[in-house]
């Protein structure tokens, strides 16, 4: 029933949040709930979801400043804000944070389904319905084929690209080099073959520059991107 992925709902106000988790399961969405600020940040680092949805006036940290903070790590996962001010509005269009939506209260959980499915159909990209991957400062984006450290974007080749986003589909997952083989570039595994991925994997490397070493090798077995 889950199958679209979590959404993560940061709501002080709980019959709310009791409601948007019900209209969002509904959808077939996995919902977890925070009522407060750094649980709601701490939850978005931890469980990585497909969307968050974000109360501005909470207890703690506000909904704002979670969505900015996520932004500071390379974390672009879709955010829609509720908001109980009109004159707000203004203020949260005004942050730049990146295809972000917001509803006024009271709304109607129907409508906020609807804008989760929109705006995850657009961070999914034309005919992909992979999400963003972010890794430490590394940021890959399969629908537009972007990469980049820190915002500075990465000119990657097809094939580093899909090497990178491999590894961090999976983070901290040790893969040998005949299963980056596989994975990666479809072949069965070979002596030769390895040492293809060798290459790749210094370029990759090469090309991340400071962020090299989210790229461990894992001696005598492979590599894996942890942050
Ligand atoms: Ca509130």
């Amino acid at each position: 029933m889950n199958d679209k992925g979590l959404v993560l709902v940061v709501e002080d106000e709980r019959p709310i949040a009791d409601l948007v988790r019900l209209y969002l399961s509904r959808d077939g969405f996995g919902v977890h709930v925070e009522h407060d600020g750094a649980a709601g940040l701490a939850a978005a680092r931890r469980l990585r979801p497909v969307a968050c949805v974000l109360d501005i006036a909470l207890p703690g940290i506000d909904g704002t400043e979670i969505c900015r903070r996520l932004r500071a790590d390379g974390d672009w996962t879709p955010v829609v804000f509720l908001t109980a001010r009109d004159d707000e509005v203004d203020r949260i269009l005004g942050l730049e944070l990146g295809g972000d939506d917001y509803m006024t209260k009271p709304f109607s959980p129907r409508e906020l389904v609807a804008r989760v499915r929109a705006l995850l159909r657009r961070a999914a990209g034309p005919g992909d319905g992979e999400r963003v991957l972010t890794l430490g400062a590394v940021t890959l984006d399969p629908g537009r084929r972007l990469a980049s450290v820190a915002g500075r974007t990465l000119s990657l080749t097809s094939t580093e690209f899909d090497l990178l986003g491999h590894l961090l589909r999976r983070p901290g997952r040790v893969f040998t080099r005949d299963e980056l083989l596989a994975g990666v570039w479809g072949y069965a595994s070979s002596h030769a073959g390895t040492r293809t991925v060798d290459v790749h994997v210094a370029q990759v490397r090469a090309k991340l520059g400071d962020a090299a070493g989210l790229i461990r090798t894992v001696r005598g077995v492979g590599y894996t991107a942890d942050a």
